[in-house]
C-alpha cells in the first residue's frame, strides 16, 4: 500500500511554479496576482483565505486578503466583483464560500469575468471543461487528477466511483475522469444520497473518491482489494484530545481501508493541499494568458 502524499506533491508543484514565475520576473515582467475576497467571520473561511495568501507568498506571486464585514450587502459586494473584473493588476480572485444567506451566491459567481474565475465555478469553465476547452478546472477536481496523474496511477479502462455530486467536486469530477485525455478514459459512476446498493457498487470500483463529508463512512468492506481510494472529505470531528477541540476527518476510514488498497490518500494531507496548488496553477494560467506567455 502506498499513501499518496499531498503535502510532497504540492510542494513539488509549487517548486515549479516558483522557478516559472522566478523566470517571467527575470523578463522585466510584474509578479502574478491572486486576490481572495472573504465575507464575515466564518471560522474555517478564514483559515482557508489565510493559507491562500500563504502559499502565494511562497511561489512569488502577490496577493491579497480583501476582508469585508458580515453586514456586506449583495451590491456592495458585486461592485467589488466589478472592480476586480476590472483591476489589470489581478489575474484572478475568488470570492471564498460560503456567503451569508442574505447574499445570492449563484449571483456573485455569475459576476466575476470566467477569464479571472481561478475556482473554476462560472458556467463558462463548467462548459469548457465539459467540452475539453481550454478554461479553469475547479481546485479540488484538478488537484485529484493531478494527484493521479503525478502519482503514476492508471485510469484508462478503470472503473471510477465517485461519492457525492456537488457542483464543486463530485460533478466536475465525474466529467474529469470520463474525458477522452489521460488521466481519464474512466467508467464513471457517480453516487449521491438516493443511490441504492452503495455499498456493493463502491465494492466495484478500481478507483473510489470519497467527496460526501461524512467522517469515516467508507468502511474497509465497503471496497475492492488493491483499489485505490481517493478521500476528499475534510470534516471538523470535536475533541478533547487537542486544545483547538477538534480534529480533521475524511470520508475514509483510513485505519481499515489502508491495509486492502494500492493507494491510498490521506486527511489531512491529501487533497487539501492539493487544492490550494490548483488555485495557484490556475492563476499562473491567467497570467500567462494575460501576457501571451502559453
Ligand atoms: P456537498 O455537501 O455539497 O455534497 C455532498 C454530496 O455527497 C452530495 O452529492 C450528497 O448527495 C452526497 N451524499 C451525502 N450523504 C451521502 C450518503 N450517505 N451516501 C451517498 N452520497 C451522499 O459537499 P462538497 O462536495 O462540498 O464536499 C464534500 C466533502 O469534501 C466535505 O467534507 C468537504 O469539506 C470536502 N471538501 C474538501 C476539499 C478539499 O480541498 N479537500 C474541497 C471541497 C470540499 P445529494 O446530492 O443527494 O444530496
Amino acid at each position: 500500500m502506498e499513501i499518496i502524499s499531498g503535502v510532497a506533491l504540492s510542494r513539488n508543484i509549487k517548486e515549479e511554479i516558483k522557478e516559472e514565475v522566478s523566470g517571467f520576473l527575470d523578463q522585466g515582467l510584474r509578479k502574478p496576482k491572486l486576490v481572495a475576497v472573504l465575507v464575515g467571520l466564518d471560522g474555517p473561511s478564514q483559515t482557508y483565505v489565510n493559507a491562500k495568501v500563504k502559499d502565494c507568498h511562497q511561489v512569488g506571486f502577490e496577493s491579497e486578503a480583501i476582508r469585508l464585514d458580515e453586514s456586506t450587502s449583495e451590491e456592495e459586494l458585486l461592485s467589488w466583483v466589478k472592480k476586480l473584473n476590472e483591476d489589470a493588476s489581478v489575474d484572478g480572485f475568488i470570492v471564498q464560500l460560503p456567503l451569508p444567506k442574505k447574499i445570492d451566491e449563484t449571483k456573485i459567481l455569475l459576476a466575476i469575468d470566467p477569464l479571472k474565475d481561478v475556482d473554476g465555478f462560472h458556467p463558462v469553465n463548467i462548459g469548457n471543461m465539459a467540452l475539453g476547452l481550454p478554461g479553469f478546472v475547479p481546485a479540488t477536481p484538478a488537484g485529484v487528477m493531478q494527484m493521479l496523474d503525478r502519482s503514476g496511477i492508471e485510469t484508462s479502462g478503470k472503473h471510477c466511483v465517485i461519492v457525492g455530486r456537488s457542483k464543486i467536486v463530485g460533478m466536475p469530477l465525474s466529467i474529469l475522469l470520463a474525458r477522452n485525455s489521460n488521466p481519464g478514459n474512466c467508467t464513471v459512476t457517480l453516487t449521491h444520497s438516493r443511490t441504492k446498493n452503495l455499498e456493493e457498487i463502491c465494492k466495484e470500483a478500481d478507483i473510489l473518491i470519497a467527496a460526501l463529508g461524512k467522517p469515516g463512512f467508507i468502511k474497509a468492506d465497503m471496497v475492492k482489494k488493491g483499489a485505490v481510494v481517493i478521500d476528499v472529505g475534510i470534516s471538523r470531528v470535536e475533541t478533547d484530545t487537542n486544545e483547538k477541540g477538534y480534529l480533521i476527518q475524511g470520508d475514509v476510514d483510513f485505519n481499515s481501508v489502508s491495509d486492502k488498497v494500492s493507494f491510498i490518500s490521506p486527511v489531512p494531507g491529501g487533497v487539501g493541499p492539493m487544492t490550494r496548488t490548483s488555485l495557484l496553477t490556475n492563476t499562473l494560467r491567467a497570467y500567462k494568458r494575460s501576457f501571451n506567455l502559453n
